[in-house]
């Protein structure tokens, strides 16, 4: 098998660890000498069951899920949560209102669903640019609120919390499209948790949804699940398992995202990061050249020169522009270093 040359930057789905794509080419034709692939085993075959029971108990042990919360492998992607959410549980109290905090993109989009099915509250005054998260003691948060809800990693705009927001009680829902994962998380502070996995845990077409109990009605069976990718989730998973679990992954983040944000604050201004320290995020990396509002031609000229080396989909969301570094679990510190290797030189040459 031809060793990769090419390191994917993108910011999902994203790269895949090479021992899990070893492993689906082997056993893609016939699974576990079964003489069939896993694309076409029935999702009720005891075969399937085991492959979903493995990924389900990885996942728990992985993660510390405590027993009272379910774990359902979905469809519909994170975009699918951010109507099935408000759909489940913005009835729970009588006057129908969530709390949101929007502090990027993938937030902003997700109070746009919820109004669909009650009241949205805001819990903060409205940013004018994505670049922080608003003190919590700016926080006006609603008691009778059915949920609050925020996304914990913006992969748009680079912003990640490091800290769980304390609700007083009131149900906690998180988006964790593009940090699941990456690190270790309490999960019993939350009431519910998604992600979609063509980030950090697998490839398109599964949403994992952990929810409390009393909060959930039906399981992963209700209907065909996304089979093969679960399948790739549980392959990744016991990589993640092999390589140290949650802690190791945290370790591993935090140490590729401080080389590159240790070039970005040393580079006198040549290299710009928009997003306040205390929320940058470890998962996706905005930058731009040169100003805030960026150097188009000399960016082109960087990601042109980035693709010569092999290095793709580093380009910024359309909406921001610029540079972007995804730098999820599969990324490599190897691959990281090459990166923070161009970075070098590109700016050296271009101070
Ligand atoms: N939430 C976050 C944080 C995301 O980054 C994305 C997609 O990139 C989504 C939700 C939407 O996920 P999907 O495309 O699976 O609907």
């Amino acid at each position: 098998m031809e060793q990769k040359s090419t390191i994917n930057f993108g910011a999902g789905p994203a790269k895949l660890p090479q021992s899990v794509l070893l492993q689906a080419q082997k056993e893609l034709l016939s699974y576990n000498s079964l003489g069939i692939s896993v694309l076409e085993m029935s999702h009720r075959s005891s075969d399937f069951g085991k492959i979903l029971n493995k990924t389900e108990s990885l996942m728990r042990e992985l993660l510390n899920i405590p027993d009272n919360y379910k774990v359902m492998f979905l469809q519909g992607g994170g975009s699918g949560q951010f109507s099935a959410v408000p759909l489940n549980l913005i009835g729970l109290k009588e006057d129908r209102c969530a709390d949101y905090l929007v502090t990027g993109t993938w937030s902003a989009k997700a109070a746009k669903e919820a109004e669909k099915y009650g009241k949205v509250n805001i819990v903060h005054p409205k940013l004018d640019s994505y670049t922080k998260i608003p003190d919590p003691s700016s926080w006006t948060l609603n008691p009778s609120a059915s949920y609050v809800y925020y996304c914990c990693n913006e992969t748009v705009h680079g912003v990640e919390y490091n800290f769980i927001p304390e609700t007083n009680g009131v149900v906690l829902v998180s988006d964790m499209s593009s940090n699941f994962l990456s690190r270790p998380v309490d999960v019993s502070k939350f009431g519910l948790i998604f992600a979609g996995a063509q980030k950090n845990v697998g490839c398109a077409g599964v949403t994992v949804v952990i929810v409390r109990e009393d909060l959930a009605e039906m399981n992963s069976l209700y209907n065909t699940p996304p089979c093969f990718s679960i399948y790739i989730m549980c392959l990744v998973l016991e990589w993640i398992k092999n390589y140290g679990g949650s802690v190791a992954m945290k370790n591993l983040n935090n140490q590729k995202s401080s080389l590159i944000y240790d070039i970005i604050n040393n580079s006198d201004g040549f290299y710009v990061c928009p997003v306040d320290q205390s929320c940058r995020s470890r998962m996706n990396i905005p930058f731009r050249l040169r100003t805030e509002e960026g150097d188009e031609a000399l960016e082109k000229k960087f990601l042109d020169g980035a693709a010569k080396r092999g290095m793709i989909s580093l380009k910024g969301h359309r909406s921001v522009g610029g540079i972007r570094a995804s730098l999820y679990n599969a990324v490599t510190l190897e691959d990281t270093e090459a990166l923070a290797t161009y970075m070098k030189e590109f700016q050296k040459e271009h101070m």
